[in-house]
């Protein structure tokens, strides 16, 4: 779906294939939350992804997030799970980016995240989490965090193969065999904008 994306600066992981480093490897421009509300208006109706960068490192983050609910913006924020979701409107849907084995960061993740991801759906958040895979290894690891704490019961999980790592057809014969409810997500802006690093 058409989506506007809010970027911000800053990120505590270095993962491998990184494809977003100059958010963390160049300074950010400051913006008020004021200046990003008048921005979106030239997106009416379309989705608002808050993204980084690791967004939730941002002293305003909760503010931003519900200044821009309040202004009748659906909102999505995309974390990579090792910074506490506790504090993260209702009204938002997380996209928890669970860090693989192949990302080298794997170990950086905060399990009481799960916990605060069954306490948002028993209160009707409708949030997800998402692995990047770039490996048949990394699969096999991300079936095994979701079958341990049955995440697929929790919300909707995504498998995301790095396009030029895995190849997806490889990924949906693998997601076809183990008989698990996980939704194959493509890297859309690989195959839509090819080589182009910024701004997609
Ligand atoms: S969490 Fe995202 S922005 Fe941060 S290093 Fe990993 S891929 Fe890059």
């Amino acid at each position: 779906m058409p989506c506007a994306f809010v970027r911000l600066s800053g990120c505590n992981l270095r993962c491998s294939y990184c494809d977003a480093a100059y958010t963390w490897s160049e300074p950010g421009r400051e913006r008020s939350i004021s200046e990003i509300l008048q921005w979106l208006e030239k997106y009416p109706g379309v989705l608002t992804e808050i993204t980084g960068g690791e967004p939730l490192l941002q002293t305003d983050i909760h503010l931003l997030i519900k200044r821009l609910i309040d202004n009748g913006h659906r909102v999505l924020i995309e974390t990579n799970g090792t910074l506490s979701i506790a504090d993260v409107h209702p009204q938002a849907i997380i996209i928890m980016d669970i860090k693989c084995p192949g990302s080298g960061m794997s170990d950086k993740f905060y399990r009481q995240n799960i916990k605060l991801l069954r306490q948002r759906r028993k209160i009707g958040c409708r949030d997800e989490i998402k692995f990047v895979l770039c490996s048949e290894d990394d699969f096999h690891w991300a079936v095994d965090m979701v079958q341990r704490y049955k995440m697929h019961l929790l919300t909707d999980v995504l498998f995301s193969p790095v396009t030029n790592l895995f190849p997806p057809k490889k990924a949906a014969a693998m997601i076809l065999a183990e008989k698990l409810p996980i939704r194959l997500q493509l890297q859309l802006h690989t195959l839509l904008w090819p080589g182009q690093k910024r701004g997609v």
